[in-house]
């Protein structure tokens, strides 16, 4: 096997190669404050009230510097060249999260649609993404996924919604680009599941250009995931995750008293994720996928599996899919080895990405998890240089 196609996540060399120490120290820095469990719980209130006074550009220069791209899609430049300079694509996600009016909605479609436009025959840009609750009222969205009748002017709303993720979709065909819809909670589900295999069956005619997202961490989704592919004729793209609405799950569903639609422990979630993965490389002359994890054994479980069926290094059907600012050693690493990897490069204005950032931080608090990684990856890197 070629010295190129060795793969070894630990390789901080080739994670790091694109940061100075400089930037490492600070990244360094960054991580090292999510452990203060304290700081998070004032961080978002205290993220916007330090807006209010003025501190853009501190906040800009530190957790936003090493999460998302920039505030617009000209920002987003330098990311996108840096990543491309290392074989690596590049998903532009428009961040914004929370206003629910219809100026905001029709902002948002377009916004998208720029996306994709941006991403249109430029091969630094691998997919197109969009949540459907930055173009639709969360609980439209959960009223459709219930069943229950809607009222007159919720059906118009509705239609409303459906020409909106139709006009994306048909814009993505248009342009030829590879467009993901993101998984949201289990009780809007249905009806993003719905929308989006509509959109699967019209347009991927001959690829697969819509891609629905499955979360792992559910008990069901490797049965839709196998009953979706052994039923539909059409291409098909899906984008595997875990998922990332665990407690919010566990309490509504607590709440309202009714079984907790999330695998009973972390191991069933990660025996369905590869279960997925093989199920998908089993049927890929109809299904392309993207692996988005920062888990380095379920990244290696794919590769090994791709080996396994004769599929090149690059192929184009299967991609590796990691964040922006996190897990730089297995995107870089992979990309090194020929593996087709982009990552999520979120962007939007500081103050309307607060929520995005207080998700990144939050998910990075263990020091025996994901920080911890980043921290002593990040200092290996630095004491060999
Ligand atoms: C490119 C990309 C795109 C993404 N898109 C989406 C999306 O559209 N929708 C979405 O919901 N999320 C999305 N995510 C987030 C993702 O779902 C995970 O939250 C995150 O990636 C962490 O999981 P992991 O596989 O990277 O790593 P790991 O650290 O191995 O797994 C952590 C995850 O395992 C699951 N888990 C942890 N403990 C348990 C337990 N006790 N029982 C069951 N499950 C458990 C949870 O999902 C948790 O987030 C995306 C992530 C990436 C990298």
């Amino acid at each position: 096997m070629a010295e190129k196609d060795q793969l070894n996540f630990n390789n901080t060399k080739i994670a790091f190669s694109h940061k100075s120490s400089h930037d490492l120290k600070k990244a360094r820095l960054l991580f090292n404050s999510f452990s203060y469990k304290w700081l998070l719980k004032l961080g978002p209130g205290m993220a916007k009230m330090a807006l209010g006074f003025g501190f853009k550009g501190i906040i800009k220069s530190t957790i936003f510097d090493q999460f998302c791209g920039g505030e617009s899609i000209r920002e987003c430049k330098k990311a996108i060249d840096l990543l491309a300079s290392r074989n690596v694509g590049t998903i532009l996600d428009y961040s914004v999260e929370g206003e629910e009016d219809e100026k905001t909605f029709k902002e948002t479609c377009s916004e998208i649609k720029k996306t994709i436009d941006v991403a249109s025959g430029n091969d630094k840009i691998s997919f197109s993404v969009f949540k459907t609750t930055g173009i639709g009222r969360f609980n439209l969205l959960a009223k459709v996924s219930s069943g229950k009748a809607l009222s007159k002017l919720e059906e118009q709303d509705y239609a409303r919604v459906k020409e909106r993720f139709e006009s994306i979709c048909k814009h993505a065909f248009e342009a030829d680009v590879h467009l993901f819809v993101d998984a949201e909670e289990s009780w809007i589900q249905p009806a993003i599941d719905a929308l989006t295999e509509q959109m699967m069956f019209k347009y991927n005619i001959k690829k697969s250009i819509v891609f629905n997202t499955i979360q792992l961490y559910r008990k069901d989704r490797l049965d839709y995931l196998k009953n979706q592919i052994k039923t539909k004729k059409h291409f098909m793209g899906f984008k595997l995750v875990r998922g990332a609405y665990m407690e919010k799950e566990a309490a509504r569903a607590k709440e309202l008293g009714y079984e907790n639609p999330i695998q009973p422990n972390k191991e069933s979630c990660d025996k369905d994720y590869d279960e997925a993965i093989d199920y998908c490389l089993d049927h890929i002359e109809k299904v392309s996928i993207c692996v988005g994890t920062h888990n380095e054994k379920s990244s290696l479980h794919c590769v090994k599996r791709m080996r396994e069926l004769g599929l090149e290094n690059s192929d184009s059907r299967v991609y590796f899919s990691q964040l922006f600012g996190m897990s730089d050693h297995i995107s870089f690493n992979l990309s090194n080895a020929n593996y087709k990897v982009a990552k999520y490069l979120p962007y939007g204005p500081v103050s309307a990405v607060v929520p995005y950032l207080t998700r990144r931080a939050q998910e990075n608090t263990s020091v025996a998890g994901q920080a911890g990684r980043e921290l002593s990856l990040i200092n290996k890197e630095l004491k060999s240089r």
